[in-house]
């Protein structure tokens, strides 16, 4: 069975027919120009859309647990210590990460829906140094986008490596990583920028690169990014074979990103964001996230009194919509929403309306039409998207 529901969970998100059918496109040797080229020219729009000159991309089979991986084996050695800044679940996974490579994790962490306030980052710092500061610019589970700019005027001129889990800001949120002094991005297709799964995608700065370099080996084989480099130079070489229609794919969607500009998409995601709000909170649904610190990307809202998790998703699921529920102790308690890579004023309205019917269904007082016209305002300026 085809399931061709609206899938407006935080990632994967719609794929844009244009990307699937690069997805399609015969598999051809790793090894065959026309694959060289576009591994060449998804290197080159991954490190434009980083906004970077000098960072170093790598594009690796895998996922953005397996970024975030590569982006600390490769700069913090067993018996070192870093400062984790976390606001919620995937800020924690670094703790864990670091944990299984023997690496001494501190967490400074946010009360959930709040971000670390960058005094607070100053503040801690006074127990360093440390070898590197992880940030997560949005928590997916919080909905929650970090301060990285302020934070990174607070790292700048210290030794700390600064790591950042742009998983769920990438192509929807600004991340200049040279102007801002980030050592690592860590990040993956499947969310703003639009591709499917399947990649694990990092850019190192020159001094990550040159971290690494100072080593004989680091506990890793796959994520060694040395092993790597070769290919991601000079990408007709074999080191492990790379996902041929993966990288076709991932070379479209950084196409249509630079068809689209930076500046206007992350516009896009802005308004969508702000539409899709106003609907939420027409309908009567309260956010879960703190107002200085909404992601553009995704919300998370609570569920209403009586309405159940599962009856919820299940409802809108019916209305041809996919949500995600809850991470970790929000389980049954919100629901997520991703507004994030190639959607539209029209995803946004179809997701309004199967919310308001859904919450009707279940008996909760929501009056008809009333998110989608206080979206409308948004909608109507809100450019692009694939309908
Ligand atoms: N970081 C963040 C912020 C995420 O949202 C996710 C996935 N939802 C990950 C890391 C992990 O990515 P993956 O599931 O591709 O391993």
């Amino acid at each position: 069975m085809i399931d061709e529901s609206l899938t407006m969970i935080p990632g994967p998100t719609p794929v844009h027919p244009r990307i699937l059918g690069a997805l399609a496109r015969p598999t051809v040797s790793h090894l065959a120009p026309a694959f060289v080229e576009a591994f060449r020219a998804a290197l080159a729009d991954f490190r434009w859309l980083c906004q970077s000159r000098e960072g170093q991309p790598f594009i690796v089979a895998g996922g953005g647990t397996l970024a975030m991986e590569m982006g600390l084996v490769n700069v913090v050695r067993p018996g070192e210590r870093i400062l984790v800044v976390s606001q919620g679940y995937f800020g924690d996974r670094y703790a864990e990460l670091a944990a299984a490579f023997g690496i001494r994790a501190e967490v400074l962490r946010s009360e959930w829906g709040h971000a670390v306030a960058p005094d607070a980052l100053a503040a801690r710092l006074a127990a360093g140094p440390y070898a590197a500061v992880t940030v997560t610019h949005v928590d997916t589970s919080t909905g929650t986008a970090a301060p990285v700019a302020s934070y990174c005027e607070v790292l700048r001129g210290r030794p700390e490596l600064v790591i950042l889990d742009g998983v769920c800001a990438t192509g929807g949120i600004d991340e200049p990583c040279d102007a801002w002094g980030v050592d690592v991005l860590a990040t993956a297709p499947q969310k703003a920028i639009g591709a499917p799964p399947g990649l694990a995608l990092c850019l190192f700065s020159p001094r990550a690169v040159d971290r690494r370099r100072g080593w004989t080996s680091v506990p890793a084989y796959y994520a060694d990014v040395l092993r790597w480099l070769p290919i991601m130079t000079d990408p007709g070489r074999y080191y492990s074979t790379p996902c041929v229609n993966e990288i076709f794919a991932l070379a479209e969607a950084l196409r249509m990103v630079r068809a689209e500009g930076i500046g206007a998409r992350l516009a896009r995601h802005a308004r969508l964001a702000s539409a899709f709000r106003a609907g939420l909170e027409a309908a009567g649904l309260a956010l879960f996230t703190a107002p200085d610190c909404r992601a553009d990307t995704l919300s998370v809202a609570l569920l209403p009194a009586g309405v159940e998790d599962a009856a919820f998703r299940s409802a809108m699921a019916a209305r041809g919509v996919s949500v995600a529920g809850g991470l970790g102790p929000l389980a049954g308690k919100v629901f997520r929403v991703g507004h994030m890579g190639n959607i539209g004023p029209a995803e946004v309205a179809a997701t309004l309306t199967a919310l308001e019917e859904s919450l009707a269904s279940l008996g909760a007082r929501v009056a008809p039409g009333s998110a989608l016209a206080a979206a409308a305002r948004h909608l109507a300026t809100a450019p692009g998207g694939s309908a």
